[in-house]
């Protein structure tokens, strides 16, 4: 059976939208690994949107027209604040727009009803959604192992951050994304094997990178991600087992910066983490937390800033160099 596409802005119950027997597409996904994620974004500003607009935004906007997606489910609390207007933008073009929100009450009865009725609308139930999620629960007991396996620092740290993003719509085929874990625990255990110095063991918080080269920037100086902030909420791995409303209340993403800060040096504590990189994107909101992060992470902290999808600039190089100095000294 062909089942129909429906593009998300960002983590969703995508339980719900199997359960409806419809195939999520995370649209990030699909921009950030377009080769030409640039081009995307060109397109959206050919089409009316500022150049002083997050890049994610307005990829999102390409991913939708040139992959031809007719329906996308916007979060319009609890994630972006450009997403209102992009989905007023691409209703206004015919796209077919549903809304789902994270209660910022984060009490299980908002978010209950939110789901029962994001699941209602899709011609789904909870209990058929329960049911998915187990089934998912078991691809998601995949990807901790690979997030165990990059604790012991046998990961590298480019293929932990896909391996926990991928999760986020797994996809839009669980069968792919349970191979492609396996085999990227598989090639984790080959590389355990290879004697290498201890590297540098550093977080990332933040959204996600639109920069190419930047764990392999790292890598390069001795560094390796242990734990990926949003990519290892996007796999929701404290909820593994868990019903769906006590899983996406113990998401952090979507709910305040202070638990969020919480749970990263709480995972940093436990990896051994040295130093934090707090990944912002030009011209998001989000940036206005930096000044938390340094204030409360409580660890040697570097803020990266990027605009375009594309490799680092020297700048960025050279301040990574600087850092690293920093905590090999
Ligand atoms: S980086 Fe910030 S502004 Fe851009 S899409 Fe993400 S949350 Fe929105």
């Amino acid at each position: 059976m062909l089942r129909e596409k429906i593009g998300i802005t960002t983590t969703v119950p995508v339980e719900i939208i199997y359960a409806a027997g419809r195939t999520p597409v995370d649209l990030n996904n699909i921009f950030v690994a377009d080769p030409d994620a640039a081009g995307l974004v060109a397109y959206a500003e050919a089409r009316g949107f500022p150049q002083s607009a997050c890049a994610w935004t307005k990829g999102l906007y390409g991913v939708v027209h040139r992959y031809g997606i007719r329906e996308v489910v916007g979060v319009v609390e609890g994630d972006c604040r450009n997403t209102f207007a992009l989905c007023e933008i691409l209703e206004s073009e015919g796209i077919r727009i549903r809304n789902f929100g994270f209660p910022s009450s984060r009490r299980a009865e908002d978010l209950r009803l939110r789901m029962e009725r994001f699941a209602t609308e899709l011609g789904a139930t909870l209990a058929r959604a329960e049911e998915e999620k187990r089934k998912l629960d078991d691809i998601r007991r995949l990807a901790l192992r690979l997030y165990e396996l990059a604790g012991d620092g046998g990961v590298d740290s480019g293929d932990l951050f896909a391996g926990l993003l991928n999760t986020s719509d797994f996809f839009g085929e669980p069968e792919r994304c349970r191979r492609e874990l396996a085999a990227a625990i598989e090639k984790a255990g080959r590389s355990a094997s290879r004697p290498e110095a201890d590297p540098v063991r550093l977080s990332c918080a933040g959204v996600p990178t639109i920069l190419t080269d930047l764990w392999t920037g790292f890598e390069k100086l001795g560094g390796r991600f242990v734990d990926h902030e949003v990519p290892r909420q996007f796999a929701l791995l404290d909820g593994i087992g868990a019903g769906m409303v006590e899983t996406y209340l113990r998401y952090t993403y979507p709910y305040d910066v202070f638990r969020r800060i919480e749970d990263v040096k709480k995972a940093a504590e436990k990896r051994g983490v040295r130093g934090i990189i707090h990944y912002v994107q030009s011209f998001c909101h989000r940036q206005i937390e930096d000044r938390l992060w340094r204030e409360r992470a409580g660890l040697p902290i570097l803020t990266l800033e990027a605009d375009r999808p594309g490799r680092m600039d020297e700048r960025t190089r050279t301040r990574i160099e600087a850092f690293m100095e920093r905590l090999t000294r």
